[in-house]
């Protein structure tokens, strides 16, 4: 599932979560609930290829249908004799990552075949139908399931999971091994609030194959609510770790000893309290992927099939991408509040490298940034002394009444004192800034006097 943090899967799902609690009073453990999920980047896809790939993820982004990067599973895990099925909702005919793609359908369709055909996948259950479903409900292509979108009275999803399961009790029936995955992006909208109408329906469903014998289900989100501005930027610091806590729950099989080895079921319940991410989730289903019982000598890693150091912290995720609010802030590591006029050094550094980013686009108003309210930056000090420290915090200004944020990090050396810049994170929507940003210029960072300002060539 899209964008649903841990609190927001709890609050969402009132029946869902009742059915996993009694699962677990009948057969205790049953349930996994990971308390410590951290997601690996704020965006989808470098958590879905951690979770595909392990270490092995590369972050290169081969093609807008990004999401068939599956196949780099599944395939192996063919192989080994396992069917294969891959259902998403999002419609092909939306250019994800290329916008100004004016390929018309049928161009787009064979593309998105041709993928489907390279995949190898032995279904995609009603992935082909999305468009129609999206075109049939709101009249267009978009993607990400805006706030209302549903097909005879039911959100996308139901029919999504009524395919699923069609699919899987017809393979359990014919003695397959299978793997299915499915993903939903309709929480992928401001408020986060779509999941709360398939509570009932999920619960059915997890119902239904929790009777199937030998069938885990994994039910994971890629981050937390991201899309929720409001929250993100007015509760703090509830709302920067809900982006970046999302929710893992695992159904293991009445006799979970078929899949998994006694160690590595102790594993699955101690590490319910240790730090993991999706690249942990990923040696679940890698396991499966070789015939070799030794399977992590090949990947090196055994993620939540072995016990999670308690060391575990933030800054030991080192395959984390861009400036992130720690889920265990700031119990998981040792920083501590920055004071007085270091922090307006900070800030007055931070001020003049994100405008000298924008400097050469006119369009772009150079931005007046400030300490933001009252939110703490943190400095970390570091392991060795040849090391900088690193400092976080939050700085913003104004454009039309509204907020313009950005989480920042710093390096400061100590021998020379000097600060480098490390990474920042703006934390408010600047799609509307996309037009009139300059080809070339960080769209994040270039706030137009109008939205509809012409870009003008970098000078
Ligand atoms: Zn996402």
């Amino acid at each position: 599932m899209d964008s649903l943090s841990r609190t927001a899967a709890y609050q969402s799902w009132p029946k869902t979560m009742d059915f996993l609690r009694d699962l677990n009073k009948e057969n205790p453990d049953r349930v996994l609930d990971y308390r410590l999920l951290h997601s690996i980047f704020t965006g989808t896809y470098w958590n879905l290829q951690n979770l595909w790939m392990g270490s092995e993820a590369k972050g290169t982004i081969h093609d807008e249908f990004w999401y068939f990067d599956v196949k780099l599973l599944t395939q192996k895990l063919q192989k080994q004799g396992y069917t294969a099925g891959y259902i998403s909702d999002l419609c092909f005919h939306y250019p994800w990552r290329d916008k100004d793609n004016t390929d018309k359908r049928n161009v787009r369709l064979k593309k998105f075949k041709k993928h489907l055909d390279a995949s190898e996948l032995n279904t995609t259950g009603i992935s082909l139908a999305s468009c129609e479903i999206l075109d049939k409900a709101i009249g267009s292509f978009s993607s990400f399931t805006p706030a209302d979108v549903c097909f005879n009275g039911d959100y996308q999803f139901i029919q999504q999971l009524d395919n699923l399961y069609n699919i899987q009790t017809n393979w359990i029936r014919h003695g397959y091994p299978f793997f299915m995955s499915t993903e939903s992006n309709m929480n992928h909208n401001m408020g986060g609030t779509n999941v709360k109408h398939i509570d009932s329906h999920l619960e059915q469903y997890l119902r239904k194959v929790a009777k199937q014998p030998d069938v885990i289900t994994i039910l994971v989100s890629d981050h937390g609510n991201r899309f929720d501005i409001y929250y993100m930027q007015k509760y703090f610091p509830e709302g920067q770790t809900d982006v970046m806590h999302p929710s893992l729950f695992i159904i293991l099989p009445e006799n979970p000893l078929r899949f998994y080895t006694q160690s590595e079921l102790t594993a699955l319940k101690i590490n319910q309290n240790r730090l993991v991410t999706m690249r942990d989730v990923h040696y679940l289903l890698a396991k499966y992927t070789t015939s070799s019982p030794d399977y992590e000598i090949i990947s090196g890693e055994k993620g939540l099939l072995s016990p999670i150091s308690k060391e575990r912290r933030c800054d030991s995720l080192t395959f984390t991408k861009g400036n992130f609010f720690c889920i265990c802030e700031p119990l998981a590591n040792d920083s501590f509040p920055l004071r007085g006029h270091e922090v307006d050094e900070v800030i007055r550094f931070t001020r003049y490298h994100l405008n000298g980013k924008i400097s050469q686009a006119p369009v772009c108003k150079k931005m007046d940034l400030v300490r933001w309210e009252d939110k703490p930056f943190r400095i970390y000090p570091n392991r060795t002394a040849s090391e900088p420290l690193l400092i976080t915090g939050y700085v913003y200004t104004t454009h039309r009444e509204k907020s313009i944020i950005f989480a920042v990090e710093v390096a400061k050396d100590l021998s020379t004192n000097m600060y480098t810049f490390s990474s920042f994170l703006r934390l408010d929507t600047y799609s509307k800034y996309r037009k009139c940003t300059p080809p070339g210029v960080d769209p994040t960072l270039c706030i137009c006097e109008s939205y509809n300002a012409k870009p003008q060539k970098i000078t």
